[in-house]
């Protein structure tokens, strides 16, 4: 019978409740638990493939092809195991299957309603999830705040299985905050006390308390925590800011998360966070710095990208280097080309992910830039076909090349739909989506990179490589080195007599985790790292000779 760990947050969101989620079921793994975890996202959209990446963060993809929201690829990356489509639930998804079944006929005669028969799909799919993965303990994370009308029904179904299930097989996490505000100096506790009652009056009494900071909570504040909101102590766990967030499991851990949960839930402890620990301890500070420009448009939102930062910090770590990304806005490079050259100051340019047209040719002169100037170059995915467009306009002559999802009547579509794609009128989840095996060809800088003819990476797009165009790509040196679907997708792009200059159609950073770094990402990184020695050198020279 599966164990349940529901954690939910009060105050305020960006508290890093998917961090703690993670970071509670990693030790749990660790301690030879099996585990699994589940985001309850309120909103109704269907899943998170139709929202604006630069207001609802990242659209993380699983290998089922589910475009999740993007704690799932957090579960990933610290569980290192792969999610599926059915560890994100939305409100769209109940809402839909009980409007459907009654559609169908399967109340008939009941008047259909919020409780029980919304909260009664909401438990079916916790506990489906728990027993299809056959795990000990389910982590269920609520999105969104206690206060907020929309995560009710989810809050209500936990308190119902509470009931069901009895204290020893559920379990209440609550994260708040202790905010501080420089002239008082103290962590005031009040909003928890807050948090914490309004979790009472819909019938829910937390059992351990993850208390978020800038630096760690002083024992009296625990026990006012304690007191006030009837959590022992000794269950009220300090998190106070961390260098990176694969240091919370540790964190988490000596502050005493652990001994609570596996009292209450009658878990085992075996096994040793030596392995994980030495994994999180390359990601503090390096000596050397890589400095890594990310061209794209309102490109400085952090969690627009977050599995982008991830990667490049994972292969940061094996090379032991911080790599340190400055964002670079494609329209400013369009307004002034002055702007241009500001990459040539980096180690490194990459061109993520993205749709439609605004800040294209600002992408576009960036790749063109980081080819002429020898800068090591990553395209990912848009970035893949922007970069073999600036190649079609810059080297092989073809004026006015484009993608015709920028240009449906460019004279030359190096970058056109996807066959199949022509029928799609539905926008929700229809594009190529998910995990694909990919052919490398040999010999090629990619086989050197991967070791391997076959690997599989995930996909999120609507516009391929135009194949016809391929000789004349490669007469100029820009080779296709991997294909997929039976040769129909090209799936890497690398340019010969360039220190570091590659594409790939997929998203290389979806499948990269701490313990298992992607590889394209560190041969960029590395490719990164040895251009900022380089750099070096000279200077490093002159400070000998003197
Ligand atoms: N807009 C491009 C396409 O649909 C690239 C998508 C992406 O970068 N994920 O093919």
């Amino acid at each position: 019978m599966p164990k349940y760990i529901f954690v939910t947050g009060g105050v305020m969101s960006g508290l890093g409740k998917g961090i703690i989620t993670s970071s509670v079921a990693k030790l749990l793994q660790l301690s030879g638990v099996s585990v699994a975890c589940l985001k309850i996202d309120p909103y109704l959209n269907f899943d998170a493939g139709t929202m604006n990446p630069y207001t609802h963060g990242e659209v993380f993809v699983t290998d089922d092809g589910g475009e999740t929201d993007m704690d799932i690829g957090n579960y990933e990356r610290f569980l290192n195991v792969d999610m599926s489509k059915s560890n994100n639930i939305t409100t769209g998804q109940i809402y839909k299957k009980v409007i459907d079944d009654e559609r169908k006929g399967r109340f008939l005669g009941k008047s259909v309603q919020i409780i029980p028969h919304v909260t009664d799909e909401i438990k079916r799919r916790i506990r489906a999830l728990a027993e299809g993965e056959k795990v000990e303990v389910l982590v269920v994370e609520c999105g969104g705040t206690v206060g907020d009308i929309e995560s009710l029904p989810f809050l209500e179904a936990f308190r119902q299985m509470r009931m069901e299930d009895g204290a020893s097989r559920t379990l209440f996490l609550h994260v708040s905050l202790a905010p501080e505000l420089s002239v008082v100096g103290e962590m005031k506790t009040k909003p928890t006390q807050h948090s914490v009652q309004e979790m009472r009056r819909i019938g829910i009494q937390p059992d351990v308390m993850v208390i978020r900071g800038s630096r760690p909570l002083p024992a009296e504040a625990k026990e006012k925590i304690a007191l006030f909101t009837s959590v022992p102590a000794e269950s009220v766990v300090s998190d106070p800011d961390v260098e990176s967030i694969y240091l919370v499991p540790r964190l988490l851990e000596r502050e005493g998360v652990l001994p609570p949960i596996r009292r209450q839930l009658g878990l085992k402890a075996k096994g040793s966070m030596r392995a994980w620990n030495a994994v999180a301890d390359r990601f503090v500070r390096h000596e050397s710095t890589v400095k890594v420009a990310m061209v794209g448009k309102y490109a400085d939102l952090a969690d627009s990208y977050v599995s982008v930062n991830q990667a490049l910090a994972h292969a940061g770590a094996v090379n032991d280097t911080d790599v340190r990304i400055s964002w670079i806005e494609s329209e400013d490079i369009e307004k002034d080309e002055s702007n241009l050259h500001q990459i040539d100051a980096f180690d490194g340019v990459v061109l993520p992910q993205g749709f439609g047209g605004r800040g294209v040719e600002g992408k576009i002169a960036a790749a063109n830039r980081a080819r002429v100037a020898q800068i090591p170059f990553l395209g990912l995915c848009y970035g893949f076909q922007l970069a073999t467009v600036s190649f079609a306009r810059h080297v092989l002559g073809l004026k006015g090349a484009n993608s015709t999802e920028v240009d449906p009547k460019t004279p030359h579509p190096v970058i056109d739909l996807l066959p199949e794609q022509r029928k799609v009128s539905d926008l929700g989840g229809t594009m190529r989506l998910g995990g694909h095996d990919v052919y490398i060809e040999r010999p090629s800088r990619a086989f050197e990179i991967y070791r391997s003819e076959k690997i599989r990476e995930r996909h999120r797009h609507r516009y391929e490589l135009n194949q016809t165009y391929l000789k004349k790509f490669e007469e100029k040196g820009m080779r296709f080195t991997a294909f997929s679907d039976s040769r129909r997708r090209a799936e890497i792009m690398e340019l010969e007599g360039h220190p570091f200059y590659m594409g790939t159609q997929y998203h290389p950073e979806y499948v990269s985790r701490p313990e298992r770094p992607e590889p394209i990402y560190v041969a960029f990184v590395g490719a990164c790292a040895k251009r900022a020695r380089d750099s070096k050198a000279p200077e490093r020279r002159r400070q000998l000779s003197r």
